[in-house]
């Protein structure tokens, strides 16, 4: 069995704290590697090792620092096989989806290449006689990115790409689950030419999390994960005067009007709920039916699809959906379901005591539907994180916006109709950071920014794109005048024109 290290300053090192976390394969539930988890003395190291990076990186032409995230972007389409394969093995999703996980990061990163331009500054020519002004985008310092274990690829890259072109150097805590993907892409970083420091990957847990929240030197942090951490770190981080962003879970929405596709509106909930085995910030997990005509048309549709979903081991070609990623979630989504029984709600689907052979120890359950679902419910109320439809019928559309907007979350939220008031109104009205209209799940492409309201996102600002551009660098205006313009008399009034 493989012991994993961290990446710092350049470098493997090895975990020397004694304590290790267990990477296991959710197909088989064996055990691939463990990981080191790193003391408060070893987090503190990367933190140093950054700060040392970061005058000659900041320094460093964007241009420079571009060329080295084109030259990443060539090692992620030479190792992408690889990629998906390291992800599959330590989360369990199915290969596709898993070169999917890859490649969205890297569009994250072919945006970044864009920094010469996007770090632009502003310049005004005599805002007083022969006085001129500019604004400038500079970096922070070091920041620090600390990610869930569902997206080990993508999420990491909604990170650490733009904050290292805008001239920050980094340090990155992944998922002690899923460790071996960030790893790799450090390591490419450092093939495509990243000076040492610049890039560092610390693993292991909440004391990881702690050191790096109470660090002098840490500028900025971003998170994403469970809303409970997100909240506790986003105060934890502002309270300390760094900058903060926490993306948090999700209840995702779908309404469907009855003028809907219906066909159509069914493939794209099977997708949504249930790829990834629903382990998606973005997954759908509530469609809401409006009228119970509309409803039962749905259910006919989802009923036989649900049944026939394709489970097993994510490296099988022909599976639509793999394990969860541990027996304690795979427990914990399957007592959800019982819930929901106990609740009252009506199971059509039901995904628990699914068996695979060969694949006895693997944390499979098959994907459940659930029909009329209520809002007083637990299994509406909270975020499930498996796969789990639950159908809500409502009367209309003002009662689907109301009851979408009371939920506690707003991150993604979709509509499906072919009435163009109907959208327009559902993407004004409705209390959700991203919208799809007629699409599942409305994920933003790089160049624009993800984020989600209410408690789905802790901080002002979203991930990548503008939104992120922002986050990782802070605004200098210079006003400056030059020998034409000096004054040879004093003047203690605020200056005016
Ligand atoms: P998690 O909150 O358990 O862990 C996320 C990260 O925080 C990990 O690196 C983990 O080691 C660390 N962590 C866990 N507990 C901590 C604590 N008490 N103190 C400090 N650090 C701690 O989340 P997860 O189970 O890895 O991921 C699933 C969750 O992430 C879901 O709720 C999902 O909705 C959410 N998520 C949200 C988005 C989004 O964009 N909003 C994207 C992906 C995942």
């Amino acid at each position: 069995m493989e012991t994993l290290y961290h990446f710092i300053n350049g470098r493997r090192v090895e975990g020397r704290s004694g304590r290790y976390g267990e990477v296991v394969n959710p197909a088989d539930g064996q055990l691939i590697a463990r990981v080191p988890l790193a003391s408060a003395a070893e987090t503190a190291s990367a933190v140093e090792a950054a700060a040392a990076a970061f005058p000659a990186w900041r320094d460093t032409p964007p241009m420079r620092r571009a060329r080295v995230l084109f030259r990443f972007i060539q090692l992620l389409n030479d190792n992408m096989d690889e990629l998906a394969r390291l992800i599959s093995a330590e989360h369990g999703k199915v290969l596709n989806d898993a070169v999917g996980d890859v490649t969205r990061g890297m569009e994250i990163v072919e945006f970044a290449c864009g920094a010469p331009h996007l770090l632009k500054g502003h310049f005004s020519e005599n805002v007083g006689t022969d006085v001129d002004s500019h604004s400038i985008r500079q970096p922070l310092g070091v920041c620090v990115g600390i990610t869930p274990f569902n997206f080990p690829a993508m999420v990491p890259m909604w990170m650490f790409p733009l904050a290292i072109v805008c001239g920050n150097t980094f340090v990155l805590k992944p998922s002690e689950k899923v460790p071996s993907t960030a790893l790799r892409l450090a390591e490419l970083m450092h093939e495509a030419g990243l000076p040492s420091g610049v890039l560092n990957v610390v693993n292991g847990d909440k004391e990881v999390v702690d050191t790096l929240l109470e660090h002098p030197v840490v500028e900025a942090i971003s998170f994403v994960g469970s809303t409970p951490v997100a909240e506790s770190i986003y105060h934890a981080a502002t309270g300390r005067n760094k900058r903060a962003q926490a993306l948090g879970g999700a209840k995702n929405h779908m309404l469907v009007m009855p003028d809907a596709d219906l066909d159509n509106a069914a493939n794209a909930l099977m997708g949504a709920a249930y790829g990834a085995a629903g382990e998606r910030c973005m997954a759908i997990s509530v469609a809401v039916a409006v009228g119970d005509e509309t409803a039962d048309a749905l259910i006919e549709r989802l009923v036989p699809k649900v049944k026939n979903l394709q489970v097993g081991p994510g490296t099988e070609a022909d599976k639509e959906m793999g394990p969860l990623i541990t027996a304690e979630h795979r427990d914990r989504v399957k007592g959800y379901v019982d819930c929901g029984v106990e609740e009252g709600a009506q199971l059509l689907v039901d995904g628990r005591g699914l068996k695979i052979e060969g694949c006895e120890d693997g944390f499979f359950l098959g994907g459940s539907l659930f029909d009329r679902v209520t809002p007083e419910m637990r299994i509406y109320r909270e975020e499930i994180f498996g796969p789990v439809l639950c159908v809500v019928r409502v009367a209309d559309f003002a009662s689907a916006l109301e009851m979408i907007n009371a939920h506690e979350f707003g991150n993604g939220t979709s509509i499906f109709t072919r009435d163009g008031d109907a959208a327009r109104a559902f993407s004004s009205q409705v209390q959700a950071g991203m919208v799809g209209i007629n699409v599942p799940i409305p994920v933003p492409m790089s160049y624009h920014s993800f984020g989600g309201w209410k408690r789905s996102l802790f901080g002002d600002v979203h991930m990548h794109g503008p939104e992120g551009i922002r986050f990782y660098t802070r605004l200098k205006t210079i006003t400056s005048r030059w020998q034409a313009g000096l004054r040879k008399t004093v003047d203690f009034n605020m200056p005016t024109l």
